[in-house]
């Protein structure tokens, strides 16, 4: 082949027109949307950069605000038989090793929310979704295809792809996650690191290491630093995540956040912790950032879903829930507004900012407390979880009440968006 045609080659793109809802990033973010918009009766087309639609790492928390919606998006019973339904929350002070609060999660929990708690193997979620829509006729599945830009056009949106080809569709929802390039359209802004780093992985459930909470989700937390565990996929596996705040990072130094740096770290923790960390995976680690919640998602026919909207620290297992209920929204956006997306748009960042934003800045304060090192802010924080009963759900009804497809607003008419 001559040097000229591979060029001619390289420049033949296409275009398609594919009257479609398109979504960027096929995640939990972009699967569920993918799935909620079809639900409301629209053709979407998913673009993942991947080569295929897989997910990296190991458990997941879902609460029932998330599985409620997953309920709705049909997958809830093939989800069951993959997940494991854990009996309690527990804070463990991971140095003395002793309870400091427990939330019950058994038949009291599941009749006043209306749907349990589970955990999950998050290649399990993807699995999950991705199979429903694989089954949905409404959606097409483009894996290998790496957007490249996205831009509002008469009528409608386009999404490039680093190859040039190009697709038009009625509008664009870009789910593709913290370092979306799409948000840079509508807000400039950084991801933020504080310095703290996540190891994780899973094990088969008889190599863990014994301890009387071996059904629950156990969240150990002590200065700068927090280990949790439970089990997925049925009982089978059991998954770790360890979580510290780099001494080095704070420091300045280039290299921060390595193995050796997590054992220092957990080296001052209870017996039973220490030697469950030696299961961890250290192979790679994961860098901690959010974002400041932004006033706007939006511009024109392009929107922002899931981590590319409201990215937030793990603490309060929050991030996917908040992607699967954001789906969940848009689609009933979606589906009382169409053709008009513009105000469709409007009326789903209307509903969603107010919630991620409350849920971005408190997992911010919810850090803060876990990881204190204050010896008064320790005693008051083990004080007041002590006296919270286990059936006490007024502090997490906000989280877990929260419904978004009984949403107020999406029994607005157009003309109050
Ligand atoms: C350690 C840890 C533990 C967590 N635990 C929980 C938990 O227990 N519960 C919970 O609810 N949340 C949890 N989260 C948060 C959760 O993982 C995220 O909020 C969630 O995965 C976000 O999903 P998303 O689809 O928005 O983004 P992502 O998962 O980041 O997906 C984005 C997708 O877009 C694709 N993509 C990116 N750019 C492009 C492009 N240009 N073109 C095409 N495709 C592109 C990517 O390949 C990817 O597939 C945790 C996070 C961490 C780090």
């Amino acid at each position: 082949m001559s040097g000229k045609s591979t060029v001619e080659e390289r420049v033949k793109t296409t275009t398609t027109q594919t009257g479609a809802l398109l979504v960027v990033g096929g995640g939990i973010g972009g699967l569920s949307a993918g799935l909620a918009l079809a639900r409301a009766g629209q053709d979407v087309w998913v673009f993942e950069k991947a080569h295929e639609f897989r997910e990296i790492g190991a458990g997941l928390q879902l609460g029932p605000n998330a599985v409620r919606v997953l309920d709705w998006l049909g997958v809830y019973d093939a989800l069951s038989e993959v997940a494991f339904f854990p009996h309690r929350l527990v804070l463990l002070d991971a140095i003395a090793e002793r309870e400091l609060g427990v939330l019950d999660l058994g038949e009291s929990f599941r009749a006043h929310f209306g749907y349990p708690y589970l955990v999950a193997h998050r290649s399990d979620l993807l699995d999950v979704l991705l199979q429903a829509c694989k089954d949905s006729e409404r959606v097409h599945l483009l894996p290998n295809h790496t957007v490249e830009r996205v831009e509002n056009i008469p009528g409608g949106a386009r999404v490039v792809c680093d190859n040039g080809n190009e697709f038009i569709g009625k509008a664009v929802i870009a789910a593709d996650g913290l370092w979306s390039a799409t948000r840079g359209l509508i807000h400039k802004d950084d991801p933020v690191c504080k310095g703290y780093v996540a190891y994780r992985g899973t094990l088969p459930i008889e190599q863990a290491t014994e301890h009387p909470w071996l059904d629950d989700v156990v969240m150990w937390i002590g200065p700068g630093m927090h280990f949790v565990q439970y089990p997925i996929r049925r009982g089978e596996l059991y998954n770790q995540v360890a979580v510290f705040e780099s001494s080095r990072f704070l420091n300045g130094e280039p290299e921060w956040g390595t193995p050796e740096e997590l054992f220092e770290h957990f080296s001052m923790c209870a017996p039973r912790v220490k030697e469950a960390l030696r299961n961890i995976h250290t192979d790679r680690h994961w860098v901690m950032n959010d974002r400041e919640p932004i006033p706007n998602w939006t511009d024109g026919r392009i929107t922002l879903l899931g981590d590319a909207a409201h990215p937030m620290y793990q603490y309060m297992a929050q991030g996917a829930c908040q992607a699967i209920e954001d789906a969940a929204c848009l689609a009933e956006a979606v589906k009382d507004f169409t053709p008009d997306m513009e105000k469709a748009f409007a009326l789903y960042q209307q509903q969603r900012i107010p919630r991620t934003s409350r849920i971005q800045t408190s997992v911010r304060v919810w850090g803060d407390i876990i990881h204190t090192r204050d010896a008064t802010a320790v005693l008051l924080r083990n004080t007041i979880l002590s006296n919270r009963a286990p059936d006490d759900f007024q502090y997490v009804e906000w989280i877990y009440g929260f419904n978004p497809l009984q949403s107020p607003a999406t029994t607005q008419t157009a003309d109050t968006v």
